[in-house]
């Protein structure tokens, strides 16, 4: 998404200083969020109990999201890396066929992404578009 500060694109990963085997009850949320800038270093982090999927915003911190593009007669929006990962992962229907589900990915998560997105005549021109989504984001983003 764009940087809060200097618009541009910002990263938004689990907290880097959370170990592994501390998650939400320690925290008191379901989890903490930092957003990063690559351009100017920028970082914050954010607590939120549900994240919105689909929203033309960032669910953790309200940002228009960076990764967006026409796809299919609609908008493919992706949050992060991850969220891409997820996407195509889904798309290409590894998940489906085996039915496995990514460990970080809720369930909730697969289940409200939009039917367009599950449609089979649609993967190829999907996974163009996540493929060249991953090919702009700035290195080590
Ligand atoms: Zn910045």
């Amino acid at each position: 998404m764009y940087c809060p500060r200097c618009d541009a694109c910002a990263t938004v990963t689990p907290h880097p200083e959370i170990p592994a085997d501390k998650k939400a009850a320690d925290y008191g949320s379901l989890d903490v969020h930092r957003l990063r800038c690559t351009g100017c270093g920028f970082f914050k982090d954010r607590k939120v109990d549900s994240a919105v999927v689909g929203s033309p915003v960032d669910p953790y911190f309200q940002r228009p999201v960076w990764l967006q593009t026409s796809c299919c007669g609609h908008v493919l929006r992706a949050y992060n890396v991850r969220h891409l990962d997820l996407l195509e992962a889904y798309v290409g229907a590894r998940l489906r066929e085996r039915g496995e589900l990514v460990p970080w990915a809720p369930m909730s998560l697969v289940e409200r992404l939009p039917t367009w997105l599950k449609v089979v005549k649609n993967r190829t021109e999907i996974l163009r578009t996540i493929r060249r989504l991953r090919s702009a984001l700035p290195a080590g983003g």
